[in-house]
């Protein structure tokens, strides 16, 4: 445990069993934002009060605010380069107050993603204040994970000021956002209102309020109709626009979503784009429907399929790994150029092979539960978000494309990059601190690594009690902001098994995966097998016996064969047959050096 963390469990805020600690606390806000968008106009001008709620046991004088469009600013730090169409002049306050008292926010050449407030009188315990902000940005030519799509369609995200977590462990959230790294976020209230012209959709997250003062009779017949129906429906198509009436014909319409409980918002706007909808049964208890929709530009092929790509992902995510229905009321997967999360959202660029729009499509979705429901720090702890997302990849990949493909993208995309690339970064514990990496080293320790570590452990436990495990880790930490040790400790909790050796062994080692085997010894029918751990990394793996009739059997190891010995295992299998050769076999626990991997009788 980092010095940081071991205090917060000294401060009873988290327990050593896995529980939220009988001192538990976190931060809440209740955000009304007012956001105007006249494309083709790229000023996009904003107004919002903040009703925060200090439940921190600390008086708390200079909050930190992000603002994360400042990325755009030149000078920013990055740990991207930025083309002009990036640059903008960043976010601009135009006005500040606290509780109706105005206070200057700095704005200099050095400010960047975050900025601290000094409050006019400090905010006690268990009391509150109301923050109010005006303020304006340009949208940038080029987007990524927020900017324009193109002249008339806008993906709004990250757009307005918020209070920075405050949280037991970490205090201010002052990581600064460079790109590569994601976000931290409180659980929210957010009542947003989008004012665009006529003739402009806006979708995004939250409940959408008084659809039908927005939209003509035929398309909010055909809205309402999707969250009903298994089939897409075409809710607005490319004929459709032509005719210029699909919203109400007031010079602009404010289109206004609400949501409770909620990590972060993000809205789509269009004048043009093909809006796809259809839902899913995501609760079989209560027989609750949840909707999925995409909105893209007609030309792009594999969009017309996308609502159902969204609508299985609901589907298979509620009903099998993890098995916990689909939290909201829908998703929405908008074209753009990201492949990224929100709540209630994603940001998916278009691709020719729909298997991978299938595939992203997945992966974002997935991340509904890891960060959003979850309440991941995902700037520091990245591997329990990016992690989980890409174990729920492979296990939906298993389903759609059959275990042998989905194995091979999974190596290919997933564990090739790390297992066979030597430089120091890769083999840098899991555990981090993220926010101190970059680069594939980063990458690397966010996605296949902390995946396999799951799948191991998956393994180990066997489905049924990591399922119970899992459930019983987001249950007591969904909606609240768990870190490592709180899931290490849960698992050991539910299990009742002190994993202790595992979890040092995966995630705060500095192991790779590496297997030989070194010898098989035969004793009538019994054969057994030294298998030496020179990565350390405490696999599973199949041990195949290559018979002397030419026939071959494989023997799964889970990697409970390395709990009381991590250099070396004994495997002990019984045959008939003569064992010739043994090999080792992985799957998609790829190991660094194959020379190693097989051992042969010699002969005699
Ligand atoms: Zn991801």
């Amino acid at each position: 445990m980092s010095r940081d963390v071991k205090q917060a469990y000294k401060n009873g805020t988290r327990a050593m069993d896995g529980k939220p600690g009988k001192n538990y606390w976190q931060n809440h806000g209740r955000y009304v934002i007012s956001v105007t968008a006249m494309p083709p106009d790229r000023n996009i001008k904003g107004t919002e009060t903040i009703s925060y709620m200090n439940n921190s046991p600390d008086t708390l004088r200079n909050p930190a605010i992000k603002l994360f469009l400042n990325i755009h600013k030149p000078g920013a730090p990055r740990e991207f380069g930025a083309t002009p169409d990036y640059l903008t002049s960043g976010v601009h306050i135009d006005e500040c107050k606290v509780n109706g008292q105005t206070v200057q926010v700095r704005s200099d050449q050095f400010v960047f993603t975050n900025v601290s407030i000094k409050l006019p009188k400090p905010l006690l315990p268990h009391d509150s204040l109301q923050f109010s902000f005006t303020w304006h940005y340009e949208i940038s030519l080029q987007s990524g994970r927020e900017g324009m799509i193109d002249s008339t369609t806008y993906f709004l995200a990250y757009f307005y000021p918020r209070v920075a977590v405050y949280d037991d462990y970490n205090g201010w959230d002052k990581m600064p956002f460079m790109d590569s790294h994601e976000f931290y976020s409180d659980f929210n209230d957010y009542d947003v209102t989008i004012t665009v012209p006529k003739n402009y959709i806006v979708v995004g997250t939250g409940t959408l309020q008084h659809p039908e003062n927005l939209l003509q009779q035929l398309f909010l017949k055909k809205y309402s109709e999707a969250f009903t129906s298994d089939q897409t429906i075409q809710i607005v198509t490319k004929q459709d626009w032509q005719a210029k009436n699909i919203t109400a014909q007031n010079a602009v319409n404010s289109w206004r979503f609400t949501s409770t409980n909620i990590p972060d918002v993000a809205f789509g706007i269009s004048d043009h784009f093909n809006w796809d909808g259809c839902s899913v049964v995501v609760d079989d208890a209560t027989h609750r429907r949840a909707g999925a929709f995409a909105v893209y530009n007609d030309t792009a092929a594999d969009y017309h399929q996308v609502a159902q790509y969204a609508r299985h992902s609901l589907n298979w995510l509620s009903h099998h790994w993890p098995g916990v229905p689909y939290p909201y009321e829908k998703t929405t997967v908008f074209q753009g150029y990201a492949g990224m999360e929100y709540p209630m959202m994603a940001n998916d660029e278009t691709y020719e092979d729909t298997s991978f729009s299938r595939f992203v499509a997945e992966h974002e979705i997935a991340h509904t539960y890891m960060p959003f429901y979850m309440g991941i720090n995902e700037t520091r702890y990245g591997f329990m978000d990016e992690g989980w997302a890409t174990t729920f990849e492979i296990l939906i990949g298993r389903e759609d494309l059959g275990k042998e493909k989905a194995d091979e993208i999974f190596k290919q995309f997933r564990v090739d990059g790390w297992i066979n690339n030597r430089s120091p970064g890769q083999d840098v514990p899991i555990v981090g601190p993220g926010d101190n990496m970059m680069g594939d080293a980063l990458g690397n320790n966010e996605y296949g690594k902390p995946s396999l570590g799951y799948l191991a452990v998956k393994d180990l436990l066997g489905d049924e009690l990591f399922k119970r495990c899992l459930h019983e880790y987001m249950n007591r930490w969904h909606g609240k902001h768990p870190i490592p040790w709180d899931f290490f400790f849960t698992f050991n909790d539910v299990a009742k098994r002190n994993l202790n050796w595992f979890w040092n062994n995966w995630y705060f080692s500095h192991n790779y995966i590496d297997l030989a085997v070194r010898s098989a010894t035969r004793s009538g029918n019994d054969y057994s097998i030294i298998i030496e751990n020179v990565g350390g990394m405490a696999a599973p793996v199949n041990v195949i016996a290559n018979y002397s009739d030419g026939s071959k059997e494989s023997f799964h190891q889970t990697p409970a064969i390395w709990q009381n010995n991590q250099q070396k295992a004994i495997v002990k299998i019984s045959s008939k047959k003569k064992v010739e050769s043994v090999s080792l076999d992985g799957g998609i626990f790829m190991d660094a050096d194959t020379t190693n991997n097989t051992w042969k009788q010699k002969a005699f």
